[in-house]
């Protein structure tokens, strides 16, 4: 999920390749690491900043004008120096950096320990190594390709092994783009890596592996060995443009990646039931009491209703710096789910340690592995939306409540439910599913310009989309400065009513489903009052136009997924306005990312 960058050529490597890992820290990373051939393949790697790692390890005392480097944003196994990239196989013949999933490893890795193998890290990347190393019999490319052909999962890959003067690079999934010059050839996940040795680059696709040999000879195949015509482009983006992936900010680029982040936390966990290892049972528990803030307490009040309409638990939430102070009644016979994206939130850890302390189990459901929530936690799941750069959350909520509909599916088996299968499928449908939804984004922006002006929202929902509306309304009012308030929408008619007049914007979920006919009645009920409506709407449904001053059409899926759907078009909604208004979305004032204090 992070970064590489190899070098073959005649200048010394380390320098190009620390530059390149400098130029990709922007992507967010927990450890670096380097290899060099020189003879022998020299490593240096461990957990902690570039620079830091670089004082320790000294980088540059690294020989050798071949070798690959890279920042790990850990998945399986916490950061450290172990962990960290460059992974070698059992003989040191083979060093390799990976950025992806290998969804398979578990069983590979059982697999090749019984023919002798000895693994040195906890990650997922190392059973690539060694089938590497089991497949070789002096045909690197070949080894490497098979490997490949084993696992399942997404990568990026640089490999090089001691006996061969060339790079092998690969990938599925995970980006990579491969930078050719006379006499040289780099490769990194984007090019901002490389750009400033060349602007002539080929762009991998899934299923492709290439050779970088000496004299910048790059070679291009797919798995079955066919050698591949690829055009060189030359690249016209500036490092800012390719950082952003072409987007004007992170917010924006990560509102587009949730098709592929919700692969990512669903990968290897949805069969025809449910498989989530958390390292330990979730057993018995009696109730299930969720602690989070922000939008992660958004994401545990949908973990509610999934977790008692799905598994018949009884479910409730707190907010974490609540619960932590009103001498909680929790004990043995409850499950504590704590949510954090860094899993490091102050409150959110504070709960869980007083959760634990009164004898209840715990989970994490975090996004950072190897956090302090992370550890602390007795079981967990990780999201795996993979580095969250803009302040404001977005594709580590949509992850989170997957990654709760995982576990209110988990709980429903172990109490013997039976599980719907048209929600198992609607699942597999749901990366599709957002993509579409994308589509919209120019009405959306539409949309924006029309309303941005105004100083104050209200967004309504109900039931299991009344934390959508939550959600929404505080997703404009963290980047664009504008008062906002979700409330469940039947509880409109008890106060907020008041205030609805020809300037108030109100955002309906109205999708067709449980409760739509309530929220017709809602939505008719601010228009009588000449309110300015904004609808999410299922698709081929007109009757809602006639009541609304704008519609954002949405496919229908599953009542359980709908939150994920509703919530990007109100995701890209505050984007815009907040863009309109010319303010800084990565950065709003007065918030920080990993909120550390009470
Ligand atoms: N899954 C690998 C690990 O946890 C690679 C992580 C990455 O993409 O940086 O080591």
């Amino acid at each position: 999920m992070c970064g590489i960058v190899a070098y073959m050529g005649s200048r010394q490597a380390a320098p190009l390749l620390l530059n390149g890992l400098r130029r990709l820290e922007y992507r967010g990373y927990d450890s670096a690491g380097m290899a060099v051939l020189n003879g022998g393949i020299d490593i240096r790697k461990d957990r902690g900043r570039i620079d830091d790692v670089n004082r320790e390890h000294d980088f540059s005392s690294l020989k050798g004008t071949l070798g690959i480097a890279h920042t790990r944003w850990a998945t399986h196994g916490e950061p450290s120096m172990k962990n960290a990239h460059p992974h070698t196989g059992c003989n040191g013949d083979i060093a390799l950096v990976h950025n992806g999933i290998i969804e398979n490893y578990k069983t590979l890795r059982e697999l090749l320990e019984s023919e002798g193998h000895v693994f040195s890290t906890d990650t997922d990347t190392e059973v690539l190594t060694h089938l590497i190393e089991k497949f070789y019999k002096g045909d690197f490319l070949g080894s490497v390709r098979k490997a490949l052909m084993q696992i399942r999962g997404t990568y990026g890959i640089a490999v090089i092994h001691k006996g061969c003067n060339e790079v092998v690079v690969a990938r599925n999934g995970s980006p990579l783009v491969i930078g050719v010059k006379r006499g040289e050839a780099f490769a990194a996940s984007d090019a901002s890596a490389i750009l400033e040795h060349t602007k002539k680059m080929i762009y991998l696709d899934d299923g492709e592996v290439a050779t970088l040999k000496p004299g910048g000879v790059v070679t291009v195949r797919n798995l079955f060995d066919k050698i591949l015509e690829k055009n060189i482009e030359e690249i016209g983006w500036n490092l800012d443009q390719i950082e952003k992936g072409g987007f004007r900010h992170f917010m924006l680029k990560e509102i587009f990646e949730q098709p592929e982040s919700i692969r990512n936390v669903m990968r290897g966990r949805l069969g025809k039931g449910i498989k989530l290892s958390i390292n330990g049972e979730l057993g018995d528990r009696k109730r299930v009491i969720i602690v989070a803030c922000g939008s992660s307490w958004h994401s545990a009040l949908i973990g509610r209703y999934l977790i008692e309409s799905l598994s018949g638990v009884p479910a409730e939430v707190d907010y974490a710096s609540e619960f932590r102070y009103r001498e909680p009644l929790v004990g043995k016979d409850d499950l504590v789910i704590a949510i954090s994206q860094s899993g490091e939130t102050a409150d959110t850890l504070a709960a869980l340690k007083e959760a634990k302390r009164r004898g209840a189990k715990t989970l994490g459901v975090v996004n950072v592995v190897g956090s302090t929530i992370a550890r602390e936690a007795d079981m967990g799941v990780y999201i795996h939306a993979g580095p969250e750069i803009g302040v404001a959350s977005t594709k580590a909520y949509t992850n989170q409540i997957i990654a709760l509909l995982l576990i209110a599916l988990d709980l429903a088996q172990k109490h013997g439910k039976k599980i719907n299968q048209r929600l198992l499928s609607d699942m597999r449908k749901l990366p599709a599913t957002l993509e579409h939804v994308l589509k919209e984004d120019k009405k959306i922006k539409a949309i924006a310009d029309r309303v941005a002006e105004h100083g104050n929202f209200l967004y309504l929902g109900r039931g299991i989309n009344y934390p959508t509306a939550l959600e929404g309304a505080l997703k404009l009012k963290e980047i664009s400065y504008i008062h906002a308030e979700g409330y469940p929408a039947a509880e409109m008619k008890h106060g907020p009513i008041a205030l609805i007049d020809e300037n108030m914007p109100v955002v309906f979920i109205a999708n067709k489903g449980k409760g739509y006919d309530k929220i017709v009645s809602n939505m008719e009920e601010v228009k009588a009052r000449r309110g300015k409506i904004i609808a999410i709407a299922t698709e081929g449904d007109n009757s809602i136009k006639s009541l609304s001053d704008w519609v954002i059409r949405v496919p229908r899926t599953a009542d359980e997924l709908s939150p994920v759907v509703n919530i990007i078009p109100l995701q890209l909604l505050a984007y815009y306005i907040a863009d309109i208004k010319g303010l800084d979305v990565d950065k709003p004032r007065n918030l920080a990312k990993s909120v550390t204090v009470e």
